[in-house]
């Protein structure tokens, strides 16, 4: 079937025991054994719950994947992936990977003796040229955030195979309803189903898929071993969100590609990216490894931090707040947002400059966002 039609009935579209349109709130800690002998599919949520599981179900099939598993944040899905690796290991990642990521391997990770290289993900030999002998695998986003750089993905898992390296990505930005990971040669899709999944503002979740059942299994065991799961209610709040993620995207997405071309045409902007634009680098290899250039736009004020910070307060219809992928328009600052946690130095260095703002476009109508960033941008008096 198509991903519009699975996004609606995907892993178990009805509740299995009344037939109930929506998987109920399983809000239960435990579950009556009837047998001891015998292993019944549910004994205490931690391990499994009946709403996260169709949560679970689900993802795993929008992927492609053998495994799904629902995590209580971006963070904490991604944290649980990496407590695969053991002291000594070795990791590549991208360089403008979301700020947490960042935070997460320079200082937790690293007290425990996991060593990482950040390099630019869109030049393969960069890449090539980082791995080493305890190299166990390669972190990549694409588009990245927030300067939305395009990476191949399908060039390195196949890189990553040739060097028995897991290859990991964030698909956060694009959602299984505009690109699939797995399908390019991924092991593990990572998610931070706060944004375009859940797609309200409305709940922090996370997600993680395993290409291959063995995998899977391992992440699984992670996963109750750790204990960071979803609770029963929010992942509900995530399936219904997940019903809606096709239009909504594709919605959202439309008025960021207007968008980006109306800030492409202002005086006040230095430079827009967006994946689709023509003037972007990485358009042809994004146009093939997914259906469009989703719903996230950045740009730099030529005014710099000044001009960034008086548009944020000037602003009326977005949200000026972290996060992104909800159906109002958020706009965002990412040197005092997400990567106030990284150097001003290291994030000059990867040209997130003071004057870049992101945008992420909502439901609302394209003319009324631009008619009121016209507004913002007007020199004050
Ligand atoms: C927000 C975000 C995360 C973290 O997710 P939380 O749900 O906030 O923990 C990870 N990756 C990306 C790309 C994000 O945008």
């Amino acid at each position: 079937m198509k991903l519009a039609t699975r996004l609606l009935h995907a892993g178990r579209d009805r509740d299995p025991y009344t037939g109930a349109s929506s998987v109920p709130i399983y809000q239960c800690s435990t579950f009556a054994q009837k047998d001891v002998e015998q292993r019944q599919a549910y004994d205490y949520s931690r391990s499994d719950n009946p709403t996260r599981e169709a949560l679970e179900l689900a993802i795993a099939d929008l992927e492609g994947g053998a495994v799904g598993l629902a995590f209580a944040s971006g963070m904490a899905s991604t944290s649980t992936v990496l407590l695969l690796f053991k002291p000594g290991d070795h990791l590549i990642a991208g360089e403008d990977i979301y700020g947490g990521t960042y935070r997460v391997l320079t200082t937790i990770f690293k007290q425990w003796q996991m060593e990482v290289t950040f390099v630019d993900t869109t030049d393969l030999d960069k890449v090539r040229a980082a791995i080493r002998p305890a190299t166990r695998a390669i972190f990549v986003e694409s588009p990245s955030n927030p300067l939305l750089k395009v990476t191949d993905l399908a060039a390195v898992a196949q890189l990553a195979h040739e060097h028995q390296l897991l290859a990991i990505t964030d698909n956060t930005f694009m959602t299984p309803a505009a690109q699939r990971p797995l399908e390019l040669g991924f092991d593990i899709v990572v998610h931070s189903a706060t944004k375009f999944i859940g797609g309200h503002s409305d709940l922090i979740a996370g997600l993680a898929v395993a290409r291959e059942e063995a995998l899977g299994r391992k992440l699984k065991s992670l996963q109750n071993n750790f204990g960071a799961i979803l609770g029963p209610q929010d992942s509900w709040l995530t399936l219904r969100g997940l019903k809606t993620l096709g239009v909504r995207l594709a919605a959202q997405q439309q008025t960021a590609e207007r968008v980006a071309h109306w800030l492409q045409a202002r005086p006040e902007v230095k430079q827009v990216f967006y994946p689709t634009l023509p003037s972007h680098p990485g358009r042809e290899v994004h146009l093939r490894q997914s259906s469009g250039g989703g719903a996230v736009v950045s740009f730099e004020l030529a005014g710099g931090g000044p001009a960034a910070k008086a548009l944020l307060k000037r602003v009326e219809l977005s949200l000026p707040a972290v996060s992104l992928g909800g159906v109002e328009s958020i706009l965002s600052y990412p040197p005092m947002m997400s990567h106030a946690a990284m150097p001003r130095s290291e994030r000059l260095a990867r040209g997130i400059n003071d004057g870049l703002l992101r945008l992420s476009t909502g439901l609302e109508d394209g003319d009324d966002l631009t008619a009121d960033l016209t507004r913002a941008l007007a020199p004050a008096g």
